[in-house]
């Protein structure tokens, strides 16, 4: 797997039309396969997943589901943790190139070499990490549950918060906490969205609700921007990717404002047509992500490929991890 951001030439050439579709779906039924795409993956993924959503409530499905094989439109993590969750399924992800710069931002051997300088300090990261890294976690989180994990830890123990610290500044404040220490990871994309090309669009959109995701540049800026008044507090919601969803059935707002990556337009147009969903940053596109390409999905369904191996002994550490995190709270999100 490579995610640095050099140059990866995605597989592609092939138009997702209907006779694409259909080919998808009988491999699909040939592999006993189910089919599931992250909310940013691109629409036509979208649309020809059996299920879609985030990357733990996928996983979940995955875990629950009668089919075999899993094929996960996403990121190599994301398919790594649906292996964990489910060591005896074969779990392919079409093009295993596709990374994540924030998973990316924090290895194994750093984690632990991290742990050594802090003896006795309890590890939270968030799932957006490699198996390697949640085998070294005490506790996984999700963006919605990331504070009632680090609530759960006693006041005395110190914290070290993985990897990205956007969200790491976010639990630190909520929870008051002072000895949480907070790795300097982030996500070249959430990265790009920020506090001050978030005020001038709310200043232009002023009923428009603010859908903000953690992990972007922008979350402490719109807390900071709403305790001003310069944004009105209750339009700002920081929100996961599958909560989202939910909040974009309920609101009362004509248009909303999302920060978070782009594929997520998608499911939210999908969940309430009638309301104007627009981009805080309309280039924020992992290109992770959209290296699920059509072509890549049936090369992935005609060959077997990519398959996710997770050694045992590591799968074992990192279920225990995830495992922990859903005992403390039903986990809604994640990226
Ligand atoms: S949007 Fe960022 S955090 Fe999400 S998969 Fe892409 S690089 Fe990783």
């Amino acid at each position: 797997m490579t995610s640095t951001l050099q140059e990866l030439t995605p597989y592609s050439g092939i138009e997702p039309d209907e006779a694409w579709a259909e080919e998808v779906r009988r491999l699909a039924r040939e592999r006993d396969a189910v089919l599931l795409a992250h909310n940013y993956q691109s629409p036509a993924i979208q649309d020809i997943a059996d299920h879609t959503g985030d990357s733990l409530a996928l996983s979940r499905i995955a875990a629950a589901s009668d089919a075999s094989t899993i094929v996960f439109c996403g990121v190599h993590f994301m398919a790594e943790t649906a292996k964990i969750l489910s060591p005896d399924k074969t779990v392919l992800i079409p093009d295993a190139r596709a990374g994540c710069s924030l998973a990316d931002s924090i290895t194994g051997a750093q984690l632990r070499a991290w742990k050594a300088e802090h003896p006795g300090a309890v590890v939270v990261s968030y799932v957006n990490t490699t198996a390697e890294v949640k085998a070294e976690t005490d506790i996984c989180c999700t963006s919605s549950n990331a504070v009632d994990v680090v609530a759960s830890i006693p006041e005395d123990r110190e914290v070290l918060f993985c990897p990205d610290q956007f969200l790491g500044a976010h639990v630190k404040r909520e929870t008051g906490r002072d000895n949480i220490h907070v790795w300097a990871g982030e996500c070249h994309v959430h990265a790009g969205i920020n506090g001050p090309e978030l005020a001038e669009r709310a200043a232009a959109n002023p009923d428009a609700d603010l859908f903000i995701h953690p992990e972007c540049g922008c979350a402490t800026s719109a807390l900071y921007l709403a305790g001003e008044g310069t944004v009105p507090r209750e339009k700002v919601k920081i929100l996961s990717t599958g909560d989202m969803v939910h909040a974009a059935r309920d609101t009362k707002a004509r248009s909303v404002l999302v920060a978070t990556e782009i594929g997520m337009l998608h499911q939210l147009r999908k969940a309430a047509p009638e309301i104007d969903f627009q981009a805080v940053n309309d280039r924020a596109s992992c290109r992770f992500m959209k290296m699920i390409t059509p072509a890549a999905l049936l090369r992935s369904l005609r060959e077997g490929a990519d398959e996710v191996h997770v050694d045992q002994e590591t799968a074992a550490r990192a279920r225990a991890s995830v495992q922990r995190m859903i005992e403390i709270g039903q986990p809604g999100g994640g990226e």
